[in-house]
């Protein structure tokens, strides 16, 4: 079923979501399970897998030189969202990524993906960190442009007239969005104006990256509102669970930390008063976000579930 029919047939009431990360390369998916069983119980509405592009590792060779090398860290996406959707019989989104695919590698998967009856594509530029070496010269530059090509797959529009176009596929599309600005945009309003034209481009609801002051959220969606952007936009949550989160959030995400919750979490003496603390936190942004209405809580796990359960014991 597809997200945005999901949050129709809601009629209003605030669903409850999820991101997981694939394995890391060489672990078994039993660990991935043992994540999510327990998140189970609360009948997630919707499970994102996301998808990780080729990362380049240098190895010291025999001869003492330096060999660089191509190493998928967590692959397995699709698999994944197969798996899941038959142990679980709950919804997968696969995460779809610009870097590292041919425009061509990106239809064919878009294929197999409505050959196993996925309805749903979460569309993203793709993490760029370790990966400039490996890009392909006809890829996709921002997520706009695999927007409109999994939209006009929709409308049975190909890449090459060679391809027969006797089937449309159907997919709901999500993007992702950022209440404090992707870190490449030089002002807010030029980052909303780029969500836009996801949204115009076909782009069905929205994620939000996280964000731990709810009203840089709700401040978002009325800039968001008043552009015309007017597509379901789901707010994106993660408990803090350790100390360095304070420092390594900020770095990797662009978003601030606000000052009560970073006080609070200097204060904490052991792990457990960290993850209290963080849980707390998060358990009052998402009793508020619910009572706004908001169309989902969808809950980054990063692959550890005992945060997010005691968070959904309390707000669900
Ligand atoms: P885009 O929408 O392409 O935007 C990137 C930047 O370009 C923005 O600054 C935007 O303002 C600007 N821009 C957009 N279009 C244009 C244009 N036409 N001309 C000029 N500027 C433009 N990464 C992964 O590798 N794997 C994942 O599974 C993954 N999942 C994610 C899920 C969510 C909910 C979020 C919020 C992020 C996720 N990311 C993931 C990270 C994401 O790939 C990065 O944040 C990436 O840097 C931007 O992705 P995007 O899709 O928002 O990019």
């Amino acid at each position: 079923m597809k997200i945005t029919d999901k949050l129709d047939a809601a009629k209003g009431e605030t669903l409850f979501s999820l991101e997981i990360l694939p394995p890391q390369k060489g672990k078994k998916i039993n660990d991935l399970f043992a994540v999510l069983d327990p998140l189970m119980e609360f009948k997630p509405a919707f499970v994102d897998v996301t998808y990780h592009p080729e990362e380049m590792i240098y190895k010291r060779r025999p001869d003492g030189l330096i060999e660089e090398a191509p190493l998928r860290p967590r692959p397995g996406t699709v698999g994944i969202c197969a798996a899941i959707s038959y142990k679980y019989n709950v919804e997968t989104v696969p995460h779809l990524v610009c870097v590292g695919f041919s425009k061509e590698e990106t239809e064919d998967a878009l294929f197999s993906l409505c050959y196993q009856g996925i309805e749903n594509v979460m569309v993203l530029k793709g993490d760029e960190k370790n990966h400039l070496k490996i890009g392909k010269t006809n890829q996709h530059k921002y997520a706009s442009e695999l927007v409109d090509q999994v939209a006009n797959m929709n409308k049975g529009k190909f890449l090459h007239e060679e391809t027969l176009n006797e089937m449309e596929t159907d997919f709901c599309i999500g993007v992702a969005g950022y209440p404090e600005k992707h870190f490449e945009a030089p002002n807010m309003n030029t980052d909303l104006k780029w969500l836009k034209n996801k949204v115009d481009l076909g782009a069905d609801y929205i994620i939000t990256q996280m964000f731990f002051d709810n009203k840089k959220y709700f401040d978002f969606v009325d800039k968001c509102r008043k552009i015309g952007i007017n597509v379901p936009i789901i707010p994106g949550l993660k408990p803090i669970d350790a100390k360095y989160q304070l420092k390594s959030i900020p770095s990797r995400f662009f978003l601030e930390i606000p000052d009560e919750l970073t006080k609070e979490v200097e204060k904490c003496k052991t792990i457990s008063d960290v993850k209290q603390v963080g849980e707390e936190w998060c358990i009052m942004q998402s009793k508020e976000l619910k009572a706004a209405g908001v169309p989902a809580l969808h809950y980054y796990t990063m692959s550890k579930s005992d945060g997010v359960v005691n968070i959904a014991k309390a707000v669900l």
